[in-house]
């Protein structure tokens, strides 16, 4: 048995996707044996990201400025905006240096089975954004998965009103695809290839 920090750091780490109660183990004692080079260094980088990393609230990318980098680069075209399910797919996507527009997230997909409707994803702000004349494509960039595409689908149907042109991503994404595993040039040819919808 554990002492008592030790336990309730390794209860924390087994909340971490990916990880259970016995890669937390593992992981604890991994930090305690690099407690100055590893432990310390860790902690105070996520206490600091904590404190100065924010959503945007005009796109949901993550920054310590609001709005963020991207969307007050005055370089980056007003006219496009890229929805994304994640922040990880916008990190994806700058990545492969494939678009120049600015981004939505819209924080997960609709899933009847986990209990996600539309009013737990940023659907309202994109609606809003996407009403702006100065926006003329909103690209649905999202996973080639069931949900990821019921979620376009939905997501297209609520931006008729809005009159802009809504494309997707073309199918280099293999169905079943998340956009972070995709190597750069798949995601970039894939975005060129996008689709009206
Ligand atoms: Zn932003």
């Amino acid at each position: 048995m554990a002492v008592g920090e030790l336990d309730r750091a390794m209860q924390f780490l087994a909340k971490l996707p990916g990880l259970g109660p016995r890669s937390a183990r593992r992981a604890i004692l991994h930090l305690m044996k690099r407690r100055d080079s590893l432990m310390l260094p860790l902690a105070e980088a996520l206490a600091a990201a904590a404190r100065s990393v924010r959503p945007c609230t005009t796109c949901g990318n993550l920054d310590t400025v609001d709005p963020c980098g991207i969307c007050s680069d005055p370089r980056r075209d007003p006219q496009a905006i890229c929805v994304v399910e994640d922040v990880a797919d916008v990190w994806a996507l700058e990545r492969a240096v494939a678009f120049k527009g600015r981004y939505h997230v819209i924080g997960g997909v609709l899933s009847a089975l986990d209990g996600i409707g539309p009013g737990d994803l940023n659907v309202d702000g994109l609606v809003l954004r996407a009403a702006d004349p100065a926006v003329n494509e909103v690209i649905l960039a999202m996973n080639a998965t069931v949900d990821g595409q019921t979620t376009a689908h939905y997501l297209a149907d609520r931006l008729a009103s809005t009159g802009v042109k809504v494309s997707r991503l073309a199918h280099g994404v293999p169905v079943g695809g998340e956009l972070d595993y995709l190597d750069d040039g798949t995601l970039a040819q894939a975005l060129r290839a996008r689709q009206a919808l």
